[in-house]
């Protein structure tokens, strides 16, 4: 297929929900393209063991499942560019989907992003990431082996990091700036339970210290303005996420954070033609398997509307090829 040919489907992103819509749409024999992002795989790339995915009863690497994923929706024909979109136009069909110059065509849009970790909006925050700083426990646990780390945020994110940092550090402190939590109580318990992990509250992370390498921060006192120094060699910061959205918010419903609205009950956008799935709408649940299930709901809505527009055949998606047996 040449780049000037109106596709069926292009989805942009490529994580659960992004996948699992390629996945059905290929089925349904809608050739889709996924432009997946340069760093594909979006948030479970960067998580430890998923042990809460239906199907793998001994837990599976978040990287690992996203490359099943993948070559799932691949053996049933979809593609894949592993770029980022840099501009899209929904204004009218078909709809064009540009990466840097090359300008892709499609009669509907999957809109698959995700959600990105949020920072702390500190300068020295910056100049020490990849030297102290980091978001993602998985990727870089493993440098801090006997190493004292801390790790911000009261979420469920932030017992999750500093639980699996305690298997290479030799410390753990948890700064929240509250004395109560998001976390869920089984998290906090499990948290709190930990002989390796230490709690600091009312409290956040001022600046980031050191000389090349990160060798403390300062923390400042919510209730007081006191500030004081916290030795470690590395800051997690797991503060939560924020929608990945900045292409479309002038063009698709949006909420105040910036999630993409959908009609309830469907992955419809406001621009017929345009679904949105996954954790870019999703900010209550969150999981991979919610991810997924919502990137299927998408490809059915977006295949009925093709069904509907172009005269695609509408029947692939709940009868098998042949090959689908073996799955
Ligand atoms: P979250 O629940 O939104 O928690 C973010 C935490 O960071 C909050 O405690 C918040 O403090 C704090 N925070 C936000 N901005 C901050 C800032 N600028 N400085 C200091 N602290 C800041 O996010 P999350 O932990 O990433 O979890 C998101 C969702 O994913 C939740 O629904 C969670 O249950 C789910 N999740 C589940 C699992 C699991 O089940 N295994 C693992 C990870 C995440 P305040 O409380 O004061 O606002």
């Amino acid at each position: 297929m040449s780049d000037n040919d109106v596709r069926a489907m292009i989805i942009i992103g490529g994580g659960p929900a992004g996948y699992t819509a390629a996945l059905y749409a290929a089925r349904a024999n809608l050739q889709p393209l996924v432009i997946e992002g340069f760093q594909w795989g979006g948030q479970l790339m960067i998580t430890s063991d998923v042990e809460n995915y239906p199907g793998y009863p001994d837990g599976i690497l978040g990287p690992q499942m996203m490359q099943e994923f993948r070559r799932q929706a691949e053996r049933f024909g979809a593609e894949f560019v592993t770029d980022d979109v840099t501009r899209v136009d929904l204004s009218e069909q078909p709809f064009h989907v540009y990466v840097g110059d090359e300008d892709y065509l499609a009669a509907s849009v999957i809109v698959a992003t995700g959600a990105s970790a949020r920072q702390l909006g500190l300068e020295s925050e910056v100049s020490f990431q990849g030297r102290g700083v980091t978001y993602c426990a998985v990727c870089d646990a493993a440098f801090y082996g006997d190493k004292q780390v801390i790790v911000v945020g009261g979420g469920d994110s932030a017992m999750e990091e500093a639980i699996f940092l305690t298997k290479f550090a030799s410390k753990v402190t948890i700064v929240h700036r509250r004395d109560e939590f998001r976390a869920s109580q089984i998290m906090l318990d499990r948290a709190k339970a930990h002989e390796k992990i230490e709690f600091v509250t009312n409290a956040v992370v001022d600046e980031v210290l050191g000389d090349g390498v990160m060798k403390a921060v300062r923390l400042r006192g919510v209730d007081d303005d006191s500030t004081w120094e916290l030795p470690a060699d590395g800051l997690f910061v797991a503060i939560g996420h924020d929608p990945n959205t900045s292409l479309f918010v002038d063009q698709l419903d949006h909420d105040d954070a910036g999630y993409l609205v959908t009609t309830p009950g469907s992955t419809a956008t406001n621009v017929e033609g345009v679904f949105a799935v996954g954790d870019v709408v999703d900010h209550t649940y969150r999981q991979a398997v919610t991810a997924a299930g919502s990137g299927c709901m998408g490809a059915l809505d977006a295949e009925r509307y093709l069904a509907a527009r172009e005269g695609h055949a509408g029947t692939a998606l709940t009868a098998p090829r042949p090959e689908a047996a073996e799955v």
